[in-house]
């Protein structure tokens, strides 16, 4: 009889492991997750959170949605991968559906926010040659929001006008400039001829939940269509549904030219893509992009199924009335720990608890009691709910925040 090296020796605890095994890029909370269910999770010691951090945006339908599982599990035992060199059903069909979100344009599909975002960055530079009679290297220019995210690829890095990201890792790649989020004039200040598209969330999420204003994305959608710039926008962590909307720039009565989309889109499974407008999506033509992953019939199917979920139980609704009600509730906590909760921001289920010190500790002693959340820049703590959070589960949310704020009074 022969035995597997996994039954003969025990395993090393997961703590170990990571200890001497797993590069340590991340500050890594000391629990492992085990098992998942809706809003909760538990760890491999039988504690129980409720879990909104949902894997930072990513978990919109929670843990083993049944609907997800079940999609999952089918296409797994179907076809799981195929390449870009055939055609798949479900990357057709779900490029149907964003379409139909988005409006007219042609979705590309990859694994993940920072491959959306170099995606777009690559369709600016199509863009620019273009505009300039097919001279490459004159119009190139990306004009980006200062404390914005692009993931952490060399164009996105590149793009994201933050320090602690860039830090280590020049030279970048050229072409990228700062503007401050919100003031119009500082972008309109920088757009000229070698101007090939604006880069911005719309709503900042890494560095603390910081809204692009009704005006602010009106006013740059104005200003690109003057000057025939492609207005990009990065909807990684704010799309999907997070804020009540599709897309959180919908509240703003806009469209940009290009959309980038991962974190929630797959529920957990990896998946990336860019929407790109009719008019700029014959830019890309056979053999100036790819991925060999991209839209394989699996990730297909797990974001056709949380599609399915966000339309089937009414998800943008709940998230938009149910969000503000617990917006209020969080609002109330600024005037009960004025000494330690400065301002709360947000739109739908991606909200910002803004402190007056590092939120390190509070986010530690909300582990502790069982709520799990996201620290971002400028000492803000991210509450990112489930998409499929009851009114109940956000009321709890409240409830673990005021009784940490009252214990460290
Ligand atoms: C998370 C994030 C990214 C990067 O996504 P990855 O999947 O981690 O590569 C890019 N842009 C925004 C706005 C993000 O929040």
């Amino acid at each position: 009889m022969t035995h597997s090296v996994s039954e003969v020796t025990p395993r090393p605890s997961t703590a170990s492991l990571y200890e001497a095994h797993v590069l340590g890029n991340y500050a890594r909370a000391p629990i492992t997750l085990v098992r998942g269910q809706g809003c909760r999770a538990w760890d491999d010691e039988g504690r129980r959170y409720l879990d909104f951090s949902s894997g930072v945006a990513v978990s919109s339908l929670g843990h083993c949605h049944p609907h997800w599982v079940a999609a999952v599990r089918a296409q797994a035992g179907e076809l799981v991968h195929t390449s870009n060199l055939y055609r798949n059903p479900n990357q057709g069909e779900l490029a149907r559906r964003l379409v139909g979100y988005a409006g007219p344009g042609r979705v590309f599909f990859c694994n993940s926010g920072a491959e959306a975002d170099e995606m777009m960055i690559k369709l600016s530079r199509l863009h620019g040659v273009a505009k300039s009679g097919g001279e490459e290297g004159r119009c190139f220019k990306v004009i980006t929001a200062r404390n914005g995210f692009h993931g952490r690829m060399f164009g996105g890095m590149s793009a994201t006008a933050q320090e602690k990201v860039q830090k280590g890792f020049r030279p970048l790649v050229p072409g990228f400039v700062t503007a401050e989020l919100n003031d119009l004039d500082s972008f309109a200040a920088l757009m000229d001829e070698g101007t090939s598209a604006v880069l911005v969330e719309s709503i900042q999420g890494e560095s603390g939940i910081r809204p692009c204003t009704t005006e602010f994305l009106q006013g740059l959608r104005r200003l690109c269509d003057e000057r025939g710039v492609l207005l990009m926008v990065d909807e990684v962590q704010c799309g999907l549904g997070r804020t009540g909307a599709f897309y959180a720039f919908e509240a703003a009565g806009i469209r940009p030219d290009a959309i980038a989309m991962a974190k929630g889109l797959g529920g957990g499974f990896p998946i990336g893509a860019v929407w790109i407008a009719e008019k700029f999506a014959d830019l890309f033509t056979p053999g100036t992009h790819g991925s060999t992953f991209g839209g394989t019939p699996l990730a297909c199917a797990a974001a056709l199924a949380v599609l399915d979920v966000i339309e089937r139980e009414g998800l943008l609704e709940k998230v938009s009335v149910q969000g503000r009600e617990w917006l209020a509730d969080l609002e109330k906590l600024v005037g009960e720990f004025p000494a330690q909760l400065s301002a709360v921001r947000g739109r739908g289920y991606l909200v910002g608890l803004e402190l007056t010190s590092d939120p390190a500790p509070y986010v530690e002693a909300l582990r502790e009691r069982g709520l799990l959340v996201v620290p971002a820049g400028g000492n803000v703590i991210r509450v990112l709910p489930p998409l499929i959070a009851t009114r109940e589960e956000l009321a709890e949310s409240v409830g673990l925040l005021r009784a940490v704020f009252a214990s460290r009074a």
